[in-house]
């Protein structure tokens, strides 16, 4: 998930702000400052509808803020650890490191974004019915307030996976059935649907001209485009998890990699490893001693002319760093350990000795390779 950037921690939580991100927090900020406020409120003056605007705007990107930390809290009470949350055009992706275990603790979590959400919007009507006839400007701010936490958490409770709605269904139908990937694989499908349904809705109200503007059917269209990409991703991630269960790291690791001194330059490696047999991932050893590990991307973050000076044993990954795999272990366990130490490759050892490498293109190309053979 590139194209977004880091906000800071709260909680632990680590809450990334992807760039759609401000063109909501733009949309917003204009329709109501210079259309929604001046019609309602005509004799204001101009600065107030831009002030009450982007106050409005913040304290709706609060409100979102709220929705994700509350599946988060949630989801962590319920052992289900969370890295990050990336905060998007409209809602938010917390990105976990495994799902939930159970459908109780699913279901939990599912629920507490539109929840808070739904409590959030009382709350903000708490404060227009109080405000309604002393402080118009703050009253016609929680009247917005109002509306779009109870858009939000309406939004968020239609039952298409990966939307919160869709994994309260899922897990529904996981405590129904029994079976999480068979339920998976239709609250997913049922995200497809809605998805094209949103889809179609924007056309038809794009081209039968609806009265609704096309300007709405564009940004239904585009939701739910958005919203069929989520689903077919996690359908595919399913999948992906499905064709790793049951293999071990000795199955998908790779024992040949070259082994490279810690003592050469980068020059050196690239010039007598890389370019000579093309990989992109090495085993640091002196005299039979695993140093550490080494990829393209550690060689990538020096710039050229160092490579002349600069050392293997300086960017290698050094090997009490390392997570290491055991040779049974089993291949999803490995890479949800990648995932949650954001580490693309780990040595497999048995018996002391490392006897192989697991990388995790080397995962996703047998995944893909899997799939075209229909396994
Ligand atoms: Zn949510």
């Amino acid at each position: 998930m590139g194209n977004a950037f880091n906000l800071g921690k709260l909680f632990g939580i680590q809450f990334r702000l992807h760039y759609t991100w401000f063109i909501i927090f733009i949309l917003i900020t204009v329709s109501l400052s210079w259309q929604i406020f001046p019609s309602s409120y005509p004799d204001w003056p101009l600065a107030l509808y831009w002030v009450m605007g982007i106050v409005t705007s913040l304290l709706f990107f609060a409100s979102i803020l709220a929705h994700e930390l509350a599946h988060s809290l949630v989801g962590r009470a319920n052992d289900i650890p969370i890295k990050s949350i990336t905060l998007f055009i409209f809602g938010g992706v917390a990105q976990m490191t495994r799902e939930a275990r159970s459908a109780g603790a699913e279901l939990k979590m599912a629920a507490a974004g539109p929840a808070c959400s739904l409590a959030i919007a009382g709350l903000f009507y708490l404060v227009w019915l109080f405000t309604q006839n002393t402080i118009v400007p703050v009253a016609a701010m929680a009247f917005q307030l109002t509306f779009i936490n109870a858009a939000l958490a309406a939004f968020n409770l239609i039952p298409g996976f990966p939307l919160d709605g869709g994994r309260v269904f899922r897990s529904i139908l996981w405590r129904v059935t029994g079976n999480y990937r068979r339920s998976t694989r239709i609250a997913t499908r049922v995200g497809e649907g809605v998805g094209y349904l949103f889809i179609l809705g924007g056309i038809l109200i794009i081209f039968l001209q609806l009265g609704l503007g096309w300007f709405s059917g564009l940004w239904l269209a585009v939701i739910g485009w958005f919203l069929k990409n989520a689903a077919s991703a996690s359908y595919r991630q399913v999948q992906w998890r499905d064709a790793l269960r049951g293999l071990t790291a000795s199955q998908v690791m790779t024992s040949n990699y070259p082994v490279v001194p810690s003592s050469i330059t980068v020059n050196q490696l690239v010039l007598g490893y890389v370019f000579a047999n093309g990989r992109g991932c090495f085993l640091v050893a002196d005299e039979g001693r695993v140093m550490g590990i080494l990829t393209l991307h550690s060689i990538k973050s020096v710039s050229q002319p160092n490579w002349g000076v600069v050392q293997v044993k300086e960017i290698m990954t050094p090997v009490d760093k390392l997570k290491i795999a055991h040779s049974d272990q089993d291949a999803l366990s490995i890479l949800e350990q990648m995932d949650e130490s954001n580490i693309n490759q780990m040595p497999v050892v048995s018996e002391g000795r490392v006897i192989g490498l697991v990388a995790r293109d080397n995962l996703i190309r047998l995944l893909r390779t899997r799939s075209e053979l229909g396994m």
